[in-house]
């Protein structure tokens, strides 16, 4: 019997013309921080987005540090930052050599509390941007927020990390912030290999993007007008990006029918509930979650699925617990605790077979019948 193959959670899918525009950066000797293929993927996540202006960076963190920059965020200013997200939200923040401010998500889209935000912003005058995540593929509530951020005069970043290819009432993800921000790591829809981009309307706020992530430097020669940082994408990580974006439609497609798969198989169960679809979003669902009744649960369930060879893993938890934001303020209501280690990701790469996810499913139903789900 030949042993059956492992089945990773999130791994890029490079079938399209990825070591093709490789090989041709190589061949023309553009493989570095300037060459067509940066500009062609900035050119194309513009057009996807429809914004005036996108500016390719070494990777999402990168992109929120220099949104966050670019908007004026100074030491001393607070930054409203969800707190269920991955680190990167918040240690953008902490770069900008601003303070995070974490703020509760809610039931229903895992995404910022917009009634919590409106708590946070009446008390503290001294918030001058709200990071808006868009977890797991679908949007936050971003017209909800939006209106909240301009009654108080702060700027909306939105973090669209892992949401590429998802939307908001019709209006693509990472179209809603006044700067928004895109990651191309290797677990996202679409990779680079590494990458980030930063996405906007105000051409003010795209030049200082781009010349700060370029060390601040106005010409050729060596004069700086500011502290700059090294930030920019290669030609190499663009040509990867721009096979993938060929391929994003396709790509989510995949993804999407994954999600359906799974959320028919587990229809009707209340040991295992699918990750939220908001009414106001089409989901891109990037990593598909789900949500088990306690954290002993996720741990049998991730454990049972290694025992199938399947990898899983407990998504994101509390940052506001977490070691180095113990004195952090904070506006919370107990969601984002319930969330953390109750969370956990399947395996849902673009290319994974039909018949991997039924061995999946089947490694699932195992879990249910031993009674583990419950205990
Ligand atoms: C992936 C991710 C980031 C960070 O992107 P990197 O490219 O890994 O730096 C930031 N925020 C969220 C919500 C993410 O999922």
């Amino acid at each position: 019997m030949t042993p059956l193959s492992r089945i990773p959670l999130a791994i890029p899918d490079l079938r399209g013309r990825e070591a093709e525009l490789l090989v041709k950066c190589v061949t023309d000797n553009w493989v570095s921080s300037a060459g067509p293929e940066v500009t062609a993927f900035e050119a194309g996540i513009a057009a996807l987005t429809g914004r005036c202006h996108a500016i390719a960076v070494v990777n999402g963190t990168a992109a929120l540090h220099l949104a966050l920059l670019a908007s004026e965020i100074k030491p001393g200013d607070r930054v409203v930052v969800p707190d269920w997200t991955f680190a990167a939200s918040a240690n953008a923040v902490a770069h900008a050599g601003a303070t995070p401010i974490f703020v509760d998500v809610t039931e229903v889209d895992w995404a910022l509390d917009p009634i919590l935000l409106s708590k946070a912003l009446a008390a503290d005058r001294t918030i001058r941007a709200v990071i808006a995540v868009d977890p797991v593929g679908h949007a936050a509530d971003l017209d909800s927020i939006h209106s909240i951020c301009r009654q108080y005069d702060v700027v909306l970043v939105e973090d669209a990390a892992g949401a590429i290819g998802g939307t908001y009432k019709g209006k693509p993800c990472g179209a809603l912030g006044d700067v928004s921000a895109f990651s191309f790591n290797g677990n996202k829809t679409l990779t680079a290999g590494g990458g980030g981009m930063v996405l906007t309307d105000d051409a003010h706020i795209a030049q200082i993007v781009r010349h700060r992530s370029t060390q601040a430097r106005p010409g050729a020669d060596y004069i700086h007008d500011a502290v700059g940082y090294n930030y920019r994408m290669t030609n190499l990580n663009a040509a990867v990006g721009l096979a993938q974006l060929e391929r994003l439609g396709e790509m989510v497609s995949a993804k999407r029918a994954i999600a359906a798969r799974y959320d028919a198989a587990f229809a009707g169960r209340t040991d295992i509930k699918p990750m939220p679809r908001p009414d106001h979003s089409e989901s891109s669902c990037w990593l598909y979650s789900v949500r088990v009744e306690h954290e002993d649960a996720a741990r049998t369930l991730v454990r049972t699925l290694q025992e199938h060879n399947a990898e899983a893993r407990i998504f994101w938890r509390s940052l506001s617990q977490q070691a180095p934001w113990q004195g952090a303020p904070r506006y919370l209501n107990g969601v984002a605790e319930a969330l953390s280690g109750t969370v956990v990701s399947l395996p849902c790469s673009s290319s994974l077979s039909e018949n991997d996810q039924d061995r999946v499913i089947a490694a699932i139903d195992v879990w249910r019948d031993s009674g583990m789900a419950a205990a």
